[in-house]
């Protein structure tokens, strides 16, 4: 069985509504010969899920995520999304722990266990963020650094609930600073935490899930990167901000 690759698109805090519009549109006129394991996800900001879901609807292989939600079902936490929310707005994904809400927003190991459960509550697949900074990667701790963020934020979950999870890996020091980590780096991490889970879960399992690269993944070194055997796809920053240039990383995609 060929593990699903994906090619998500993480908008963060940009775009106003009318450029939103604009890039939806242009990356949905293109046209891209998908096969069935392959997808696209498009993660946009909370007030542009509606309009994205909207464009989507009828392209088979596109699909919708949120950045984030909260850990609580509902009630007085003003300003928060829930996964309920999501979910009844028909929202398939839902990034989860993405170092940035990590760093600004304090979100431990912990509270993102309680974020991929209400996820899975909800039936939206998360995509899990996990990734080492700098100067852990200099100390040439990372494996094990990545491995507790799995183990504090996953290993709650049972076979069922795992096998919905996608992981993408984002070491810090790649993200949005143009520093690409190699194929062979790429590789490396991600055949790690497939070990990781394979130890956990059983290699049965592990073998299942959907592993991300993301950090400066660019139209020029997708192909590369998605070619390694448990790179299974990307998750796009800056890149997925232009349509040709995530129309290239969607067809690099194997
Ligand atoms: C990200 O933040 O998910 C990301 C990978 O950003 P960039 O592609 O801009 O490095």
């Amino acid at each position: 069985m060929m593990r699903q690759q994906i090619a998500a698109a993480n908008w963060k805090m940009n775009l106003t509504y009318a450029q939103a519009e604009d890039l939806l549109d242009n990356l949905l006129q293109d046209s891209h010969t998908f096969q069935p394991h392959q997808s696209v996800v498009l993660a946009v900001p909370f007030p542009y899920l509606s309009l994205a879901k909207s464009k989507v609807t009828g392209k088979a292989n596109f699909f919708v995520a949120a950045q984030n939600c909260y850990t609580q079902k509902s009630g007085a936490y003003t300003g928060e999304t829930s996964a309920e929310m999501l979910q009844s707005m028909g929202i398939e994904f839902v990034i989860i722990g993405h170092s940035e809400r990590r760093e600004y927003f304090n979100e431990t190991n912990a509270i993102l266990a309680e974020k991929v459960n209400m996820a899975l509550t909800y039936s939206l697949t998360p995509i899990f963020c996990c990734g080492e900074p700098l100067q852990i990667r200099e100390a040439g701790t990372q494996n094990s650094y990545v491995a507790a963020q799995l183990e504090e934020s996953l290993f709650q979950l049972s076979v069922e609930q795992l096998k919905k999870i996608v992981i993408a890996y984002e070491p810090i020091w790649a993200i949005g600073t143009g520093k690409t980590a190699t194929a062979d780096q790429a590789q490396e991490m991600h055949a790690h935490l497939r070990k990781t889970l394979a130890d956990q879960y059983g290699q049965d399992v592990a073998d299942t899930i959907s592993i991300l690269y993301g950090g400066s993944v660019k139209g020029s070194n997708a192909k590369d990167i998605f070619s390694r055997p448990d790179v299974d796809g990307g998750l796009v920053g800056g890149a997925s901000l232009v349509a040709a240039d995530f129309g290239q990383i969607i067809d690099a995609l194997k």
